[in-house]
Parts: structure tokens; sequence; C-alpha cells
């Protein structure tokens, strides 16, 4: 197997937990980050260990460079390489472009968007030298189609989907491929959010409001499951996604066929 150490942003919640689950189940040690209290950090960790990986966590905030960077030579120190990078952190607000505060723009790009190109420009070189690198972008529907007051966020997911082109063709017959998964409503915290807001906004139940938030979008009228956006990760790291690179893969119950 030759992926053996892989370093997944935002794995303290939701989706990346879940990404760090499928691989470590692979025997991949896994280098988890994100924030939460200890009480998060430790039942992320101990999920991690329940498969019998190696695991460590790095507290890195990804909209710092620096920070990224020290994370990526944490791994490299701890484990020997690294081989596997998913840049899967993210953050959503919801405004109107005129009410769009200034400060929430900027932390939207900042931790979706520049965090990947900090985590990918320090990668390259170990994978490089390794001859062997995955790198795979959480994107988002929103990578690939709008929605309306989502401005810095479908910006930041279509930017992620244009780095990930740009980091295939510069990696390109190297061992290294670089793709993105483009999900659909995925019951996390950060879409948990938007159904309390939905709910209170028009006075209805979670369940109602999350029918109605699956309604607008989700044409199967389920949420994708961060084992199931695992498993992708896990495909998408093995030899038969060899030749892949450079695509978006959505996983949205057919949001983005319509
Ligand atoms: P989540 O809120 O459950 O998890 C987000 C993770 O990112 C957490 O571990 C959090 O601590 C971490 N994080 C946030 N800011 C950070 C920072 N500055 N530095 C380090 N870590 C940071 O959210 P989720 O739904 O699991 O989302 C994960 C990714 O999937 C995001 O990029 C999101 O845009 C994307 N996504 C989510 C959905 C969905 O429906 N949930 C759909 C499409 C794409």
């Amino acid at each position: 197997m030759t992926h053996q150490v892989a370093i997944i942003t935002g794995s303290t919640s939701g989706i990346g937990l879940g990404i760090a689950e499928a691989l470590a189940k692979q025997g991949t040690a896994i280098m988890l980050n994100g924030f939460g209290d200890d009480a998060q950090i430790a039942a992320a960790r101990a999920r991690i260990a329940a498969t019998g990986a190696a695991v460590d966590y790095c507290a890195a905030d990804v909209t710092s460079a620096d920070a990224v960077a020290a994370m990526v030579q944490q791994a490299q120190e701890k484990f020997g390489r690294v081989d596997v990078m998913v840049n899967n952190a993210g953050i959503q607000f919801v405004s109107a472009i005129e009410n769009f505060p200034l400060e929430k723009w900027h932390a939207v790009l900042a931790t979706n968007l520049s965090s990947v190109f900090y985590a990918t420009r320090s990668v390259l070189p170990l994978m490089r030298a390794q001859q062997f690198g995955r790198i795979i972008n959480i994107a988002s529907a929103h990578g690939l189609v709008a929605s309306a007051n989502k401005s810095a966020y479908v910006a930041a997911k279509h930017g992620v989907v244009g780095l990930t082109k740009v980091t295939a063709l510069e990696t390109a017959g190297t061992g290294i491929t670089c793709n993105a998964i483009c999900p659909g409503w995925v019951l996390t915290p950060l879409v948990q959010k938007q159904i309390d807001a939905i709910a209170e906004r028009e006075k209805i139940s979670n369940d109602d409001a999350s029918k109605k938030l699956l309604s607008e979008k989700q044409p199967s009228l389920q949420f994708v499951t961060p084992e199931q956006v695992g498993a992708l990760a896990v495909f998408l790291c093995s030899d038969a996604a060899a030749q892949m690179t450079g695509s978006s893969y959505s996983i949205d119950g057919g949001w983005t066929a319509v």
C-alpha cells in the first residue's frame, strides 16, 4: 500500500473526521487537525486510534501559511513521509453581497481557499521526492454551481476547483495526483447551523427545516454521509485512481445534474 501517511485539515469534526476514519481503516497513519475543546480532540483521536492506525494531532490554524508548513513538517518528523494531503477545513457565512461583512469575506477566502494553496506548496516538495502523492481538495457543489447569499463560499470553492486543475497540470506524470470532491448537503455542524437558521426564521421544526434545505437543492432528498465522502477519498488514494487527476467528483444526490 502506497498511502501510508495522511494529513486531513479540519478533521476534528464532520466530513474531515469521516475521511480520517476511512483512511485509518486502510492502515494509514493520520495527522488530525482542526479546532475544538480538549474533549472533542480526544474523542477524534480515540476514533482513529480504535482502527489500530497511528494518530497525531496538530492545532494549526490553516489560515496561516507558516502554521500549515509547520504541520506538514510535524507529520514528516513523526511518520517519516506524507502521502496524502486532504484539504478539508472550511467555514461558511451567509449574507447578501451588499451586507456581506468584509472580515467574513476575508475569513471565508482564507480558510476555504488560501489554506489549500498553503498546504499544496508545503507538501509538493515531499511528494515529488517520494514520486508519490495524493492531494484531495474538499470543494463543494458550490465549486460548480452557485447559490444566492453565499458569495464568498461560492467564490472560494470555485477557486478550489481551479487550483485543483493547476496542481494536476504541474504534477502530471510525477506520481502525484490532485482532485476535488464536491459534496452536496452532508449533515455536519456546518450544515446544522443553516438548518437551525431556517427553523428559527420560519418557526418550523428541525425535521421540517432539514426537509426544506434538502428539497431546495438535493433531488435525492437524503443527506450525503461523511462515510460516503471518506470512501471516495480512499478510492482516489488507490492505485486504480493513478490516472485520475485534475477532476472534480460530485457526490451530491443529483444537485448538480439539474
Ligand atoms: P464542520 O464545521 O463539521 O468541520 C469543519 C472543520 O474545519 C472543523 O474541524 C473545524 O475545526 C475546522 N476548521 C475551521 N476553520 C479552521 C481553521 N482556520 N484552521 C483549522 N481548522 C479549521 O464542517 P463540514 O461540513 O465537515 O465541512 C468540511 C468541508 O466540507 C468544508 O470545506 C466544507 O466547505 C465542505 N463541504 C461541506 C458540505 C456539507 O454539506 N457539510 C458540503 C460541501 C462541502
